[in-house]
């Protein structure tokens, strides 16, 4: 596998990591026209034909985002001279990063209008690649003829490096902020900073960074050169995949794999050699992928993450495929590329 050739896992532009304390270089990345801003909510950004992510100018990215103005995006003070601290009145800009000929490349969040879910809801859990269901946010606002919400999910194997690179980090941060409003000290609010970055408890002043959560995802393969797919409960009829599960504390890579094989699916794994690893903000994991050889084959599911398991020749997964009786992993998905790296080739 050519991890640089994995969607949404290449290279995009030049972070500049340097230009996001203070906010100087985002407000003069807001007044500057050669900027480009592309609009981010709830795992979608806004897409052109192509696809194409939607690279607007400031100006027409604040109105697209129903803004009367802009605000500086670490938090400091909006253009009325209002300090803005709540989540939802942070200015919502985040420092992407800059191309090739310095021009700066900003997101711009765009508030979600479906309630917050209830406390208690775990807003955390996803582990598998399941398949896209319906665009999550209808009632986001309206946009001109030629652009629209596009779920990252849908298009990540279609977009070019540059233009997954940025999507992906904007999605990526635009969750964070959403499901990070308060401190987890105090649980007083905070506010943005490092130019969308960093987030700071306006009570005790700690300093809050970006979650990735690490999950591993593996291709089981037997003796026998079969490999280990799983069914999940709440996946679409049909679909397989390969087994993946979050790390715990004080776990390696590597322990992770056998352990999540071993519980989901009850199979003993010996080797563990590493093939990949990709973004997959939905809502914050790296997923990190892995061959594991099997060194048991009795298979069974665990009936609680996974309904059913069981191990495909080659010819049996084509067979399936071909017939319509397997859904493969989406074609962004990591999952897609470790099953397809055993297989040989494209799976259809
Ligand atoms: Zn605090």
């Amino acid at each position: 596998m050519d991890p640089d050739a994995l969607p949404l896992s290449r290279a995009g532009i030049d972070r500049a990591a340097h230009l996001r304390p203070g906010g100087d270089h985002l407000r003069a990345a807001l007044a500057d026209p050669a900027t480009r801003v592309l609009l981010v909510s709830d795992g979608a950004v806004v897409t052109s034909t192509g696809p194409r992510v939607a690279l607007l100018e400031p100006a027409q990215a604040a109105h697209l985002a129903g803004m009367a103005g802009t605000a500086g995006a670490d938090g400091t003070a909006g253009t009325d001279g209002t300090e803005r601290m709540d989540d939802a009145d942070d200015g919502g800009w985040l420092l992407l990063g800059r191309g090739e000929a310095g021009e700066a490349y900003l997101a711009r969040r765009v508030a979600q209008r479906r309630p917050a879910p209830p406390v208690g809801v775990p807003s955390d859990v996803l582990v598998h690649p399941v398949p896209a269901g319906p665009d999550p946010t209808p009632e986001r606002r309206a946009l001109p003829d030629g652009l629209t919400w596009t779920p990252l999910r849908d298009m990540g194997a279609e977009l070019s490096a540059d233009d997954a690179g940025l999507a992906t980090t904007a999605v990526a941060l635009d969750g964070w902020h959403a499901r990070h409003p308060r401190c987890p000290r105090c649980g007083a609010r905070t506010r943005v900073a490092q130019s969308g970055w960093t987030r700071v408890c306006v009570a005790d002043a700690s300093e809050h960074y970006p979650r990735t959560d690490p999950a591993v995802i593996m291709a089981v393969v037997d003796a026998d050169d079969r490999i280990l797919l799983g069914h999940a409960a709440q996946w679409a009829e049909g679909r397989w995949s390969t087994l993946a599960g979050f790390v715990e504390p004080g776990e390696s890579l590597e322990h992770a794999v056998r352990r999540e094989v071993a519980e989901e699916a009850g199979v003993v794994v010996g080797a563990v050699s590493y093939r990949g690893s990709q973004p997959w903000p939905f809502p914050a994991s790296l997923m990190i992928g892995f061959r594991a050889t099997a060194e048991t084959t009795d298979a069974r599911a665990d009936g609680v993450e996974l309904t059913e398991v069981r191990w495909f020749t080659r010819g049996e997964l084509a067979d399936a495929v071909r017939a319509g009786d397997v859904i493969p992993p989406g074609r962004a998905s990591i999952a897609r590329a470790l099953v397809e790296e055993w297989f040989g080739g494209p799976l259809s």
